[in-house]
């Protein structure tokens, strides 16, 4: 697969698709069960009409695509964005059932998204487009059928105000949403949950292959719910050196680490990082030269590409902690460098993992020690990191071919056992 100059990046569909193929490739998948893997179990695509502030009514488009349900509910965020459309969240909603499957969690995958820019609405319109798409949506929810969490341009919030519009046609039904305010039923932990299982694989890694993580250097894009958080646990608790951070606006770099704390109440204040006077100010392209052992995407998809800085990148890993950061053939020129993709589904899926555990706290009406929800995501993450490290080494193959071997062999069990 190439991606001649010129031509518009692939889209989030085409790149899981490409992917699932070389790992079912791999492990010798029947055709009509890659077909029952490639299509999503069910798609919805919604009008959300909206009464805004100034009286009009504004009409945006919605979507929620299950994609697959064999191993229990189809789990998956929503994001509000104005590129939101039904490839990007059919290929989100695809890798959350290889991220679910991976982890070895009861759930399958799905994600929704409103093609919206939520900068441009007052809070209340904010809700009312929450509620109307959740009054749209809501047939195919349930906390046994599909249950949302919060993604790009979303929070806890917006589930709050997603829980409410469901349970009041359902009854309190907090197991619907997860990522919810901790006074709903939310979980403890949860909100740093992807940026500390993205340490966490990154600090078995670094144990495994020799890399330093303690004294490492880190190049991080994007400074939001899960870049902020790893930045954070890097310094505080894995001892790291964060030598540039980035995000929407540009950033900053310092060879010696950035003073991460200093830096998160900088953004607090909605100040541009740039402005940070520790560091030096750099750009989102210069950002990928830094040099570094440990290069984090963790803003958008896309970014890391054959035209833009696969060749130049100078790290010696990429941790996936955005969903699809690397196109396929980007991958291909990391590996021909001996640079390690650590991929989005297993770096990632921290938060999904706590989501789980948000999902049965509620179902059990039982709330966990914040300590405690840390041990079982290290325990899942780390259990999850050795099955790909091992099996990677056995099929002498990269770790996302690996990850998806498992991943899509038990999806396919599950599905010959339900009568596929
Ligand atoms: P967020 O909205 O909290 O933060 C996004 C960050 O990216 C912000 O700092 C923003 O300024 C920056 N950004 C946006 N556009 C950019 C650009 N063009 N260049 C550079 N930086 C840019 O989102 P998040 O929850 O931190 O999610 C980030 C990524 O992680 C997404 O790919 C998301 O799908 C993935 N992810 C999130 C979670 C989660 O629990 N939040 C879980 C798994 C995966």
């Amino acid at each position: 697969m190439s991606e001649p100059a010129g031509r518009a990046p692939m889209s989030g569909k085409a790149i899981a698709q490409n992917q699932f193929e070389r790992a079912a490739d791999l492990v010798g998948m029947e055709e009509y069960m890659r077909r029952i893997l490639r299509t999503p179990f069910r798609e919805v695509t919604v009008e959300v009409p909206v009464r805004m502030e100034d009286g009009r009514v504004e009409v945006f488009t919605g979507y929620r695509i299950q994609h697959n349900g064999a191993r229990g509910p189809c789990k998956g965020g929503i994001r509000y964005h104005p590129e939101a459309d039904h490839d990007e969240v059919l290929g989100l909603a695809t890798i959350m059932t290889w991220k679910t499957a991976l982890m070895d969690i009861p759930f399958g995958g799905a994600k929704g998204g409103v093609a919206v820019d939520p900068k441009g609405l007052s809070r209340l319109e904010l809700e009312r487009l929450t509620r109307r798409f959740t009054q749209r949506i809501a047939i195919v929810l349930g906390p046994y059928r599909d249950i949302p969490a919060p993604d790009v341009n979303t929070n806890a919030q917006v589930m709050a105000w997603l829980l409410d519009e469901y349970s009041n046609r359902h009854g309190y039904t907090p197991a619907v949403v997860t990522g919810k305010p901790i006074a709903l039923g939310g979980s403890l932990g949860r909100e740093e949950a992807t940026g500390r299982g993205v340490m966490y694989v990154m600090q078995e890694y670094a144990r495994d292959f020799g890399i330093p993580l303690k004294d490492g250097r880190v190049a991080i894009q994007g400074f939001g719910n899960v870049g902020a958080h790893l930045a954070r646990l890097l310094v505080t608790e894995a001892g790291a050196r964060v030598v540039a951070v980035t995000d929407v606006t540009g950033g900053v770099a310092n060879e010696q680490g950035l003073d991460v704390p200093g830096l998160l109440r900088h953004a607090a204040e909605r100040r541009p990082l740039a402005e940070w006077p520790g560091g030096r100010t750099i750009t989102n392209d210069e950002l990928w030269t830094v040099p570094c052992e440990w290069l984090v995407p963790a803003a958008l998809g896309g970014v890391i590409t054959k035209e833009r800085n696969a060749r130049t990148v100078d790290c010696r890993v990429v941790v996936e902690a955005a969903n699809e950061p690397t196109t396929p053939t980007a991958d291909l020129i990391l590996a021909e460098r001996g640079i390690a993709v650590l991929p989005d589904f297993l770096a990632n899926a921290g938060g999904v993992t706590v989501s789980y555990f948000e999902w049965s706290q509620n179902l059990q009406q039982h709330r966990w020690t914040h300590e405690r929800v840390n041990t079982e995501l290290k325990e899942t993450i780390t259990r999850a990191y050795r099955e790909v490290r091992d099996l990677a080494k056995e099929k002498d193959a990269a770790f996302r071919t690996a990850a998806y071997a498992i991943a899509i062999q038990r999806v396919a069990e599950a599905e010959r056992l339900r009568g596929n």
